[in-house]
């Protein structure tokens, strides 16, 4: 499969003040130094717990909030040397559905000034072609058409996931970045909502990166994915190679705290000790090494690499489970 994403050694660090007595000013490194390609057509997840730095990962790649290094390449251009005309046009490729269709939707806007909003941006319809393009918007996403001059809060939870779906394919992008879009709604709801996306990724051959903290919704809806722990990837693999065959410790312990079915397997139940460090002070070493129940000397000095271990894993351990 060819990559449509390419993402190289990228860094997002905060700057932050030291507070009342802390002095001077402190850095935040949400995003540590983190490499990964997608391929056209897939659904990579991007799981860990809150505080591990995906989200700023995925609003990093679409250059809602700039890098401090690193280079992100789609369809092999190097986007963040683009500017202008340039960033627009590849605003129309690259799309994102947020997390909270309560909040991500503006109350004071109609659902046609909502998703068609794009298209007066980019110039590309208007007045009564404008209208035409948001009704048929409305049916791809299950929305009936008369939604169009109704305001948010007129619509239940799933509905308005489904209008800020329709506002992301307006564009008809190429690549969505889906920023915890179920947590949000509830569980019936969520299920309607993945069949949705599985249906306009096939109509429009989208490519998701999924953030989520769900390893059921994972399982269920991503080719391959990503584990991050405190800005930095701990595993990468195949969906079912990571369920079946985790090599990470961190992995085996967030598969643990979740009841996914594995025939014939006896998973043992790890509570990881102690909160997620402050990403502003990640351990020296293996940034996992604190809460880790194999860490060993090694682990607190050197930092391992992110290496392949067959079958398409890759990742960040001195001691790999398998
Ligand atoms: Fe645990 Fe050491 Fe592996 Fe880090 S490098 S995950 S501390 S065994």
């Amino acid at each position: 499969m060819a990559d449509l994403l390419k993402v190289e050694d990228l860094k997002k660090f905060f700057y932050v003040s030291g507070g009342l007595f802390g002095g001077g000013k402190k850095t935040v490194y949400a995003v540590n130094g983190v490499s990964f390609t997608v391929h056209r057509g897939e659904t990579v997840g991007l799981v860990g717990e809150s505080g591990c730095g995906k989200s700023t990962l995925g609003r990093t790649i679409l250059r809602l909030i700039e890098p401090t290094s690193g280079r992100i390449y789609f369809e092999g251009r190097d986007i963040l040397n683009l500017k202008g005309k340039e960033m627009r046009r590849l605003r129309r490729e690259m799309q994102m559905i947020f997390q909270d269709p309560y909040a991500s939707l503006n109350p004071r806007m109609t659902v046609e000034e909502i998703v068609g909003e794009a298209f007066t941006i980019h110039g590309i319809a208007k007045g009564r072609e404008r209208r035409e393009r948001v009704r048929e918007l409305l049916d791809i996403v299950g929305l009936p058409r008369d939604a169009i001059n109704r305001y948010p809060h007129e619509f239940s939870g799933g509905q308005r996931q489904r209008i800020g779906i329709a506002r992301a394919i307006a564009l008809r992008p190429s690549f969505i970045v889906a920023d915890e879009p179920l947590s949000a709604l509830d569980v019936s709801v969520q299920a309607q909502i993945i069949r949705l996306l599985e249906e306009i990724q096939k109509e429009f051959n989208i490519t998701y990166l999924f953030i989520t903290h769900d390893l059921r919704v994972v399982r269920h809806i991503t080719d391959r994915v990503i584990v991050m722990y405190l800005g930095k990837i701990m595993e990468m693999a195949p969906t079912e190679s990571l369920f079946t065959g985790f090599t990470h410790p961190y992995t085996e312990a967030l598969l643990s705290a979740v009841p996914v079915p594995v025939p014939g397997s006896k998973r043992k139940r790890i509570i990881l000790k102690g909160e997620i460090p402050s990403p502003m002070a990640p351990p020296s070493g293996c940034v996992f090494h604190t809460r880790c129940i194999y860490v060993q000397e090694r682990c607190r000095k050197e930092e391992p690499a992110l290496l392949p271990r067959g079958g398409g894993t890759l990742s960040a351990c001195h001691f790999p489970l398998r």
